[in-house]
């Protein structure tokens, strides 16, 4: 079922959309597999007409399937928009489109669901990246993470180098 909102439904009350939507059909286009999305969007929505608008609220939530930046790790990240808002114009030059009376709301949640993607997924805040080799261990710093996250990548240059 596409996310969709039947405008003849939504004429004299407000709709309640609950359900799930397939990742397939989120089309989120995911270039890089830090995350990956395999399980359906999750939504719960209201959507009242206004007089020239659709105002939709309510919430996303979308398990993401992460790797971890510093130590690689596979996670699951919660990617979760509780107070999701978006208004529909129905006219002037920004209106919305409308098929068979429907508008669907696939492209403007996929909007803001590639919004609130992390860019930097880290299994846990405190994460100390790849484990480094025994007596090499740096002592981490409160501040700043650049002198701990090195190691397999510049163990890589060496070796390449040689
Ligand atoms: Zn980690």
């Amino acid at each position: 079922m596409p996310l969709k909102v039947n405008l003849r439904h939504l004429e004299d009350n407000e709709l309640r959309l609950e359900g799930e939507l397939p990742a397939a059909e989120l089309e989120l286009g995911l270039k890089d597999d830090m995350c990956r999305a395999d399980k359906p969007l999750n939504y719960d929505l209201e959507i009242q007409e206004m007089e020239k608008e659709i105002l939709v609220q309510g919430s996303l939530t979308l398990p993401l399937q992460c790797e971890c930046v510093r130590c690689l790790k596979t996670f699951e990240y919660v990617l979760e928009l509780p107070n999701w808002t978006v208004l529909l114009p129905l006219e002037g030059e920004e209106k919305t489109p409308i098929d068979n009376d429907c508008v669907d709301l696939t492209p403007y949640v996929r909007e803001d669901i590639l919004l609130e993607f992390p860019q930097h997924p880290l299994c846990e805040t405190e994460c100390r990246g790849l484990p480094v080799k025994q007596g090499k261990a740096k002592k981490a710093t409160k501040t700043g993470d650049s002198n701990q996250e090195p190691s397999a990548w510049s163990e890589l240059d060496k070796l390449k180098l040689k």
